[in-house]
């Protein structure tokens, strides 16, 4: 995909080089002293929706389950997700959907669960978040489809008038979703990969595993604890391009964090960064200052779309959600002389959550 003519290749192909490219599954076992009875630790990571994932597991000695049956579910989990909710795929119940017309679509359960947290976090940010933004993510050239120029004014007011969550209509006792316009298309980016954490995490809870950490393109959801001394450390990177290091590491148990930024997934344009979050309100990539936004809540899905909508809502507005709503928030802010300020909210587990001078990305240690 090539954003517009901006010359040199798109800086969005420095998205999270694919560390493991078509390797399906490294395990890896540690031994990890987890008290009076040791146990292993697999490290199982992967490819999927476009990103990679890493899934740490930790395998009491006396734990009946085997590692493929492990990689078996962990696998299915995250291709149930894919072949559903996939823009990537021509075939999956997503695309599907967007090439129907306006009477009623049957759709699988966890479609209707995701397309219904989508429109209530949309309700709750005032639209800042909104699935039917896929044609203005693909007219920017964020989409599978490569674009030639960035979109015309007249192209992007006439998407916004086709757009806007208010016109999907979800209706779980059918099981159904309508759209009031037919040239709605929704774009699950900003929530599917957090969904898919939540369901492998539930995959694993029923293989009776309670000790993991699960994380899929940077959204993370950490269970129990690493061993019987140290719980499950959690990287928030400096939102830097390129392998960046980490700006604070944050200790999670029994919850989920999901980040969003405009600093992986961007182009250049005449000097001006074109960021792959759009503000469905105007119909253009949002400018401000709020390079990275951390949400951590008790479901991934939730945390993603929560991330997703306080990035396009900035700083201030941003802000005025997060104390209306009490979430649990971390902003990084680019400061006027170079570098970032942070923000974190009360909810924000400040004491548990320190600046980190690590490089490593992902689970720091
Ligand atoms: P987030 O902030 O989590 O999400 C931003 C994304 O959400 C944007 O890229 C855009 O798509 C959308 N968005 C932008 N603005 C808004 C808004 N205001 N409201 C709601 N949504 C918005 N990528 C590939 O290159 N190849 C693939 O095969 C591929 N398959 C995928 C399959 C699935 C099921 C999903 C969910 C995504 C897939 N992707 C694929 C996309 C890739 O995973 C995305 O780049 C990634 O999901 C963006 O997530 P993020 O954490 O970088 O940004």
């Amino acid at each position: 995909m090539s954003p517009p003519n901006s010359g040199p290749p798109p800086l969005k192909r420095m998205i999270v080089p694919a560390l493991f490219v078509g390797a399906l599954f490294l395990v890896v076992f540690l031994r990890q002293p987890n008290g009076p009875e040791y146990s292993d630790q697999w490290v199982l990571t992967g490819q999927t929706m476009g990103t990679a994932f890493t899934v740490k597991i930790v395998v009491p000695s006396e734990s009946g389950v085997s590692q493929d049956e492990v990689e078996t579910v962990i696998r299915a989990a995250v291709d149930a997700v894919d072949s559903a909710m996939s823009t990537y795929q021509d075939d999956s119940e997503l695309s599907r959907f967007n090439r129907h017309g306006t009477g009623p679509f049957d759709v699988s359960e966890s479609m209707i669960e995701v397309v219904s947290e989508a429109q209530r976090v949309a309700e709750l940010s005032a639209g800042a978040f909104d699935i039917t933004v896929g044609p203005l993510v693909d007219a920017w050239g964020f989409g599978p489809d490569p674009v030639a120029d960035p979109p015309a004014a007249e192209t992007i007011a006439a998407l916004l008038a086709s757009g806007g969550f208010d016109k999907i209509d979800v209706d779980p006792e059918r099981g159904t979703l309508v759209k009031a316009d037919e040239a709605i298309r929704c774009d699950l980016s900003a929530i599917a990969k957090g969904y898919a954490v939540d369901r492998v995490a539930r995959e694993l809870v029923r293989l009776e595993l309670t000790d993991f950490m699960v994380e899929i393109g940077g959204e993370v959801r950490a269970s129990g604890r690493k061993t019987v001394s140290e719980a499950w450390r959690i990287g928030i990177e400096r939102p830097e391009a390129g392998p960046g290091g980490l700006w604070s590491a944050v200790t999670l148990v029994d919850t989920a964090m999901a980040t969003s930024g405009d600093y992986r997934n961007y182009y250049e344009r005449d000097g001006v960064r074109i960021s792959h979050t759009i503000d469905p309100r105007t119909g253009h990539p949002i400018t401000h200052k709020l390079a990275s936004v951390s949400v951590i809540h008790p479901s991934c899905m939730t945390a993603d779309a929560l991330a997703t909508a306080l990035s396009v809502l900035g700083p201030e507005d941003g802000r005025a959600m997060v104390e209306r709503e009490g979430l649990a928030a971390l902003f990084l802010i680019r400061a006027a002389g170079g570098g970032f300020e942070e923000w974190a909210s009360d909810g924000w587990p400040s004491e548990n959550t320190v600046r980190a001078t690590g490089v490593e990305q992902g689970e720091s240690e």
